[in-house]
């Protein structure tokens, strides 16, 4: 195949590419190695921030970790043998992205500290114009692969922004600040507040745990990986392989509670009261820990460290609402907390910020939208955005599966689509409305009967009115199976010539 799939180029501005990219995560990163992999070469990844990784580069609180095992938690096509952790730590999967950016010659395609104010789509050229901070950008077909959670959560409490002392989200993590011997209040108890909270709890004088809802917490098991364990890897990648599979096997099982029946829950509900029960003796406790809901309404976490850190004598746990935060700490009805620190592990915002500047046809974002209610192509396309495509989109990821399976699945998609595009010479491609209509009420129709929707606790798995609000309700193999080729019956296609852009350089298709 050509290196340039989709136009001539000439000489001048504005830059074009053929494929621009937003997003250096997992997304992007796996994207472009994949389409490299495929010859196509005319690419460019936009990044907003000064460092490739995504969600890796800037999470970068004490404890950050994946608790994902690595060897499910990395591409299929770039197994990693070296894993000194069963569960790669923060800095780990960060390198790790760093070298699989090298090693696939993805690096030079990506611009760093460039964000994108602005996209809409140019029914005449059929291209995109893409406005970022560091000027212009025509592409043929445009990719979000922002991810899911790249803006903070910032809650809504009153007397927040009077409080006197330093007050961090852990998505932006303070590392000049030093909480040694300090009272640190902790807001949230999801998944980053379970690592953080073990971390802060060997070095600050007292943490006060503000738990809105008690998570589900089933066993980790991390370890060191032996230096056998590498070799084997090493030398006969099959056998890292059937690790993989064995993981993938062992976490699609949370699908069984989680969309296909309420009932599946109780054996792994048991393994979160084993846990609860071996690692916190105290019954009054215990009983504050315990969920109320059923597992996998909320992701369920896997950790050993969290109920060990809860029941040092510098740990306390506060379960009523909080009503203020004052100069010098956190009001509940139990009475004031005087704090010198509040870290705020409050989660994301669902919606990421590129969102709300991408245009569609109809002259309205993708943020607005996906407000009226979320939708999708299996979380890769949108009726309305020509030319476009999601990674981990509504209906994208799933609550039973590695994130980057699920990535690497729509990555197929979309180097599949990208490829017989070009070769079929279509200029222009739209999913179709109905097709988008038939799919999003499948999702709703297949997530009534399992604890993501039934569970009986809020979270983002549901929106306001209880609904799907944007997970894949099946297995993930089924997914990948319906990602394996570019659908095109499902889009309304046109071919024609284009215009030549104006860009560096000319190179022939
Ligand atoms: P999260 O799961 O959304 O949890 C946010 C926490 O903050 C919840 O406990 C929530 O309580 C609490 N909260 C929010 N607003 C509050 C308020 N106004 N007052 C009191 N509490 C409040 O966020 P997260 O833990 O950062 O996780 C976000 C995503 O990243 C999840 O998908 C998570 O699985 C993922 N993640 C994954 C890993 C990994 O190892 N794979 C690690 C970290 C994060 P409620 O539960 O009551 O809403």
């Amino acid at each position: 195949m050509s290196t340039t799939p989709f136009r001539r180029r000439r000489r001048s501005d504005p830059q074009h590419t053929a494929v621009l990219v937003v997003g250096a995560g997992f997304g992007g990163i796996g994207l472009g190695a994949r389409l490299r992999q495929a010859h196509i070469t005319d690419f460019t990844i936009l990044e907003r921030t000064e460092d490739l990784g995504g969600t890796w580069s800037r999470n970068t609180y004490p404890g950050a970790a994946c608790d994902v095992p690595s060897n499910l938690y990395s591409y299929a096509f770039a197994p990693n043998p070296d894993w000194s952790r069963k569960y790669g730590t923060q800095p780990e999967i960060l390198g790790y992205l760093r070298r699989v950016s090298d090693d696939f010659g993805v690096t030079p395609h990506i611009r760093l500290g460039t964000t994108v104010t602005a996209a809409r789509f140019d029914e005449d050229a059929r291209l995109w114009h893409v406005t970022t901070d560091r000027g212009e950008w025509t592409a043929d077909v445009l990719v979000s692969a922002v991810g899911a959670f790249a803006e903070a959560s910032i809650p809504d409490i009153e007397g927040l922004s009077t409080f006197t002392g330093p007050l961090m989200h852990t998505l932006h993590w303070d590392h000049d600040l030093d909480l040694t011997g300090k009272r640190v209040a902790v807001i949230g108890t999801g998944a980053t507040a379970v690592q953080v909270i073990p971390e802060l709890q060997q070095t600050a004088e007292q943490v006060v745990v503000f738990q809105r809802t008690a998570p589900w917490i089933v066993p980790r098991r991390d370890r060191r990986t032996s230096s056998f364990e590498r070799r084997l890897y090493r030398r006969i990648p099959a056998t890292q392989r059937a690790s993989r599979a064995a993981w993938y096997a062992g976490i699609e099982s949370f699908g069984l509670p989680g969309f296909v029946h309420t009932a599946f829950r109780h054996p792994f509900e048991a393994l979160g009261r084993m846990q609860l029960r071996r690692q916190v003796a105290d019954p009054e406790l215990r009983a504050r820990l315990a969920p109320d809901y059923m597992i996998g309404c909320k992701r369920a976490i896997f950790s050993d460290a969290y109920y060990p850190a809860m029941i040092q004598p510098n740990v306390d746990l506060v379960t009523d609402r909080i009503e203020s935060v004052i100069p010098e700490g956190i009001v509940t009805a139990s009475g004031t907390h005087a704090v010198d620190a509040i870290v705020l592990a409050t989660g994301f915002t669902a919606m990421p910020m590129l969102a709300s500047v991408v245009t569609g046809t109809d002259g309205r974002t993708i943020e607005d939208h996906y407000r009226e209610r979320p939708q999708s192509f299996l979380g890769v396309a949108n009726a309305g955005f020509p030319n476009m495509f999601t990674i981990l989109g509504p209906f994208g990821a799933a609550g039973n599966q590695s994130a980057v399976v699920m990535i690497e699945a729509q990555i197929t998609y979309i180097v599949d689509a990208l490829t017989r595009i070009h070769r079929a010479g279509i200029t222009r491609f739209e999913l179709r409305r109905d097709e988008q209509e038939a799919f999003v009420e499948e999702m709703h129709a297949r997530a009534g009967k399992g604890t993501w929707l039934r569970g009986g606790c809020s979270s983002y798995y549901t929106n306001g009115s209880g609904m799907n609000a944007g997970l894949f309700p099946g297995w993930s193999f089924e997914y990948r199976s319906r990602t394996r080729r570019w659908d095109a019956e499902r889009y309304e296609l046109a071919r024609g010539r284009l215009a030549r852009v104006d860009v560096a350089e000319e190179v022939s298709p």
